[in-house]
């Protein structure tokens, strides 16, 4: 018998439904065997995984690569090496790139630099914007389609001409439109009139600094959340589209999610790091200003969305990375609207994960099950997600013993900072293993240019 390409020996595997002390034998990209520890399986190249977990590769479905258009502060390249480091092994791009993909055309183009330089399995979850483009783009292997419920004000940054849409009927097409194509549609709520009405008290009394920035997005409790949430709600009630909410922050928003579900809406939702592991506590906003802002997201939330995250209302755990250069987020001191709105967080959501697990906020089968079985699930990345015979061999090996702290010199995003610097944590990546291939060890990105895939969905 052929030996395996690569086997892993004595590491724990980790599911959604529990732990296994397991020998993990990979050939030709795919697990090909998961056995009782010490059984004799020749191979190519062993690893000694003893006294560390397997977790699936790690899925993130929403990340902002920046290319192209915006490579100042991100490119492909760096991203994907960033979510190498991080036990990212699939990450999905958003579409606020210039030129935005929402046609055909300009998704090849976007496919075609993926498929050159991604260095980790990839997918483009495009603009939904353009009704008449939605069918052909559909049929590009993506899993998602993104709309940004901003207006859509023609400024280049953060949201260019092309992929927001805040009318209401626009919306009501963009659903009806995307219902037969069977893709997900992902939507980053927001209500832009209410917002224009808020934004313009705090402006009118000469308050324009973060705090102005972050107390407007968080006024009346999340109302611009919640509000557009029940919009987005009923429309999927509507439509049928299978509907992925961006960004639950609230604990509004919490609850619509759960009735819905309990209606038995298609219905998905995503956390992201920054709702409860930065922005959810003001002493990191008075200390990083814009640096802390994604959104704030007042501390009374925290609780109802770990709680949330933990009993599945919230279903995955995506990183909204988002990358600014120091000279996008300088300005928020005096006027957060000038400074560029978003953190980034590609390559360390999971061991700050991992140590939100051994802290008690959830189980570790919980974040295996929200950052890799779930969102394969939901996205039909039907041979992804797992450690099982005939999956993908995507495999995340961590120490969940290791204590150590974040600093910007091992920042990989071409920004060259984090907003988690200086917390000590335990936890770690050891090795990221995409399809077979070993992109990280020894705490070096050793993955190849042009190996990532399109992780194309199967329905
Ligand atoms: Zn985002």
């Amino acid at each position: 018998m052929t030996p395996f390409d690569l086997v892993i020996t004595g590491g724990t595997v980790v599911s959604p439904e529990g732990t296994t002390v397991a020998d993990v034998a990979i050939s030709a990209g795919r697990i090909a065997a998961v056995v009782a520890p010490g059984t004799a399986l020749d191979a190519a190249r062993v690893i000694d995984a003893s006294g560390r977990h397997l977790l699936p590769g790690i899925i993130d479905v929403h990340s902002h690569h920046r290319e192209p258009g915006f490579t100042h502060k991100e490119d492909i390249v760096s991203a994907t090496s960033a979510c190498a480091a991080g036990g990212v092994t699939t990450s999905f791009a958003m579409p606020n790139v210039d030129p935005p993909p929402n046609s055909a055309e300009r998704l090849a183009a976007m496919i075609e630099l993926y498929q050159a330089k991604a260095i980790i399995d990839w997918n483009i979850n495009p603009a939904g914007t353009v009704p008449e483009n939605i069918a052909e783009m559909a049929t590009m292997g993506i899993a998602a389609f993104k709309v940004f419920m901003v207006v859509d004000t023609g400024r280049s940054y953060p949201h260019m001409p092309g992929i927001g849409v805040h009318d209401h009927g626009q919306l009501l097409e963009i659903f009806e439109t995307v219902a037969p194509t069977g893709v997900r549609l992902m939507v980053h709520p927001h209500d832009q009139e209410l917002m224009d009405h808020i934004e313009r008290k705090y402006w009118d009394r000469g308050e324009r600094d973060f705090r102005a920035y972050a107390k407007a997005y968080a006024a009346y409790d999340g109302i611009i959340w919640d509000t557009a949430a029940a919009l987005l709600l009923r429309l999927q009630l509507a439509t049928g589209t299978p509907l992925h909410l961006l960004h639950t922050q609230t604990t509004g928003v919490v609850e619509q999610i759960r009735r819905a579900k309990s209606l038995g809406q298609d219905v998905s939702a995503e956390i992201n790091p920054w709702a409860v592991m930065l922005g959810n506590d003001w002493a990191n906003i008075e200390r990083l200003g814009s640096y802390a802002l994604s959104y704030w997201v007042p501390e009374e939330n925290t609780e109802p969305l770990w709680a949330a995250l933990r009993d599945g209302t919230i279903d995955v755990v995506s990183t909204d990375h988002g990358p600014h250069t120091r000279e996008e987020k300088e300005p928020g001191w005096t006027d957060g609207w000038k400074a560029h709105t978003g953190t980034p967080s590609a390559q360390f959501y999971v061991p700050l994960l991992l140590d939100a697990a051994r802290r008690g906020r959830l189980s570790l089968e919980r974040v295996v099950g929200a950052t890799a079985t779930d969102p394969a699930r939901i996205f039909g990345l039907a041979h992804k997600g797992r450690i099982a015979v005939g999956m993908d061999a995507d495999i995340a090996i961590v120490d969940l013993e290791r204590e150590w702290q974040i600093t910007d010199d091992v920042v990989l995003s071409r920004i060259g900072w984090t907003p988690y610097a200086g917390r000590t944590i335990t936890g770690a990546i050891d090795r990221t293993i995409v399809r077979g291939a070993v992109v990280y060890e020894d705490g070096h990105v050793i993955g190849q240019q042009g190996w990532g895939q399109q992780a194309r969905p199967e329905r």
